[in-house]
């Protein structure tokens, strides 16, 4: 049995199937991570790296530059779910997605119970009397201000922020209690998919990522490459 048949019978075998995701499982759908357009910008923004961008401190001193590289790098409202999303949110067996990313494409592929450890690009809120405003009725190079007077901010943990504890232990839990354990396109590096990692005590951790990650030894399952080919090859028997 090849590792894709393997995959395949851990998928229509388990019981209670949580689904971790990062960057890479958008990557398909057009939605590139944006650590990886530090070249452009630190020439545009005066070498500011995206990491510096997208914190609470830039958010606050640097609205307009910081709206700049959000509408820009960050948000993809044409994007669609691809093959990959589409895929788990079929399965019945799928408990939930923890996902770090603010697409909002799970969602939108049909999955039902997605914890958004980021926050998502599709929620907005007023800073000042909280009224929240759909992703259509914000400006997205520049700050959108409310009517009270407040300022727009995306609903999305920038650096500097803490994760918002309502999403993190839900996802925790349902992590804990899954038998099967399928992690794609994160490299494990950024917190905090890594320290997720070990509250899983089920049977079957599954590795989808291009690149390798110090987690491979762990994993019974390991792919190296991109999650569609990988799709590819099990969905249709299943
Ligand atoms: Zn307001």
């Amino acid at each position: 049995m090849d590792k894709y048949e393997q995959l395949k019978k851990i998928i229509q075998e388990s019981k209670n199937m949580v689904v971790f995701t990062g960057a890479g499982i958008s990557v398909p759908s057009g939605i590139p991570d944006f650590r990886s357009s530090r070249g452009i910008y630190s020439e545009k923004y005066g070498n500011y790296s995206p990491e510096e961008i997208i914190s609470h401190s830039f958010f606050m001193n640097h609205p307009d530059l910081f709206y700049e590289f959000y509408g820009r790098k960050m948000v993809y409202p044409e994007a669609k779910p691809n093959l990959a999303h589409l895929f788990f949110a079929k399965l019945p067996n799928v408990s939930a997605v923890v996902t770090q990313n603010i697409d909002g494409l799970h969602q939108r592929a049909g999955s039902k119970k997605v914890f958004e450890l980021h926050g998502s690009v599709l929620r907005n809120y007023c800073m000042k009397c909280h009224k929240f405003y759909d992703l259509k009725e914000i400006e997205l190079l520049k700050p959108t201000y409310c009517s009270c007077g407040g300022m727009i901010k995306p609903d999305v943990v920038l650096y500097e922020e803490p994760l918002d504890s309502r999403v993190v232990y839900p996802a925790i839990d349902a992590i804990k209690e899954a038998d099967t354990l399928i992690v794609i396109g994160t490299s494990l590096v950024v917190y905090p998919a890594a320290s997720y990692l070990k509250f899983f005590q089920g049977k079957h951790l599954v590795l989808i990522n291009k690149s390798s990650t110090s987690y491979d030894a762990d994993a019974e399952l390991v792919f190296n490459e991109d999650v569609i080919e990988v799709i590819k090859r099990i969905e249709k028997s299943i």
